[in-house]
């Protein structure tokens, strides 16, 4: 028997969701992250959706080479660079473009005899302290870079906000003072803004937006869903009731016997579970739609089933479609309720649950 657990991806809502971005960072240029397989939404899939994207960003060369054999000519910036010296062929094989956040990649550079500049992003750390040069050295390292003939003279300048998905937070605006600094006078493309960027930051929207989130219709700013800016969620996770059952006051239910009925009540078992992604730190409470109707997840998540409290939907019966998340439920509240973040979701969908799209 096929599994029933169903990933169908909106297509519709990315290019909603692109031509939103455009919006609201109108001036700017998109380039679309689509790392994690796009956010889980699967890579082939969403890049064809987001053709219209000005670049895609990608965690790795593996990526930018599935993009180029979908036939995606846009340009494709490796958001962590070369990890090691024979990257660098691979990068201009691919005509990928790398950003530049280390010494160690210079030093390869240095020592790089293909006579082809490669195009790069040299990226500041700002207050992030995860990747990039100190923003007093942007002046030196650009300069170097300037002079190697394995580079193209146009070098991008980026930076990346750590809490800018708190508007009101002091850290980011630091962040825009000390990239403003830095860059002073460099020449090239200024890249800073995330998702949360182009919603709370318009004054970072720069050259270039890197979006990642908003795309799919998610956000990370506590307490909102996509929906509340304007954004539509691009991934219905679903599946079915595989079995109804009544059990009475004081039973006990699932793994650790952690949940006990209150009442008799009626209790559905729904075909999806941790090794599907849907996440084992989803909490007895946790909302899930039995057909149109709230219900809530009670006991512990297990690896291929979920059990549901149906005292709200007497009439549910087994077959009924069970929505985890998607337009009706923002993945955002699952999120909450399982301690998470909406992004992690939707990566973590496993490749055991069918895919599929359509045209919302
Ligand atoms: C993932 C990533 C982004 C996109 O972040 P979102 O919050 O998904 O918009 C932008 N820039 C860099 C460097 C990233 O790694």
């Amino acid at each position: 028997m096929s599994r029933t657990a169903l990933a169908t991806i909106h297509l519709g809502a990315l290019r909603h969701n692109l031509a939103r971005i455009r919006e609201r960072a109108s001036g700017a240029r998109v380039m679309a992250v689509v790392k994690a397989d796009g956010y889980g939404h699967g890579l082939e899939r969403v890049a064809r959706a987001l053709d219209e994207a000005d670049a895609f960003g990608v965690a790795s060369i593996a990526d930018g080479l599935r993009l180029r054999a979908a036939g995606h000519r846009q340009r494709i910036v490796v958001l962590s660079g070369p990890d090691a010296p024979a990257d660098l062929a691979e990068l201009r094989r691919l005509g990928l473009e790398a950003v530049i956040h280390h010494d160690s990649q210079i030093e390869w550079l240095v020592a790089d005899r293909d006579g082809r500049p490669l195009r790069v992003w040299l990226k500041l750390d700002t207050g992030m302290h995860r990747l990039g040069f100190a923003p007093e050295r942007a002046v030196e390292v650009h300069a170097r870079l300037r002079a190697l003939p394995a580079v193209h003279p146009e070098i991008a300048l980026m930076t990346h906000f750590a809490a800018s998905d708190e508007f009101d937070n002091a850290l980011t605006a630091q962040q825009i003072a000390r990239f403003a600094d830095a860059t002073r006078g460099l020449a090239g493309e200024r890249a800073l803004a995330n998702s949360a960027g182009v919603l709370g930051w318009p004054q970072a929207h720069g050259d270039w937006v890197r979006v990642g989130g908003l795309l799919y219709g998610l956000s990370v700013v506590e307490g909102k869903c996509g929906a509340d800016f304007g954004f539509r969620p691009a991934m219905t996770l679903s599946t079915r009731l595989i079995a109804v059952n009544r059990i009475r006051k004081g039973e006990r239910v699932g793994y650790a016997a952690t949940w006990e009925a209150p009442e008799d009540m009626p209790l559905g078992v729904a075909a999806i579970g941790y090794g599907d992604g849907y996440p084992r730190s989803a909490a007895a409470g946790t909302p899930v739609l039995v057909g149109e109707h709230r219900a809530a997840i009670v006991g512990r998540v297990s690896m291929d089933l979920v059990t549901i409290d149906l005292r709200e939907v007497p009439a549910a019966r087994v077959g009924d479609a069970v929505t985890l998340w998607g337009p009706a439920l923002p993945v955002e509240t699952v999120a909450a309720h399982a301690g998470t973040i909406s992004y992690e979701l939707t990566c973590g969908v496993t490749r055991r649950v069918l895919f599929a799209e359509d045209e919302g």
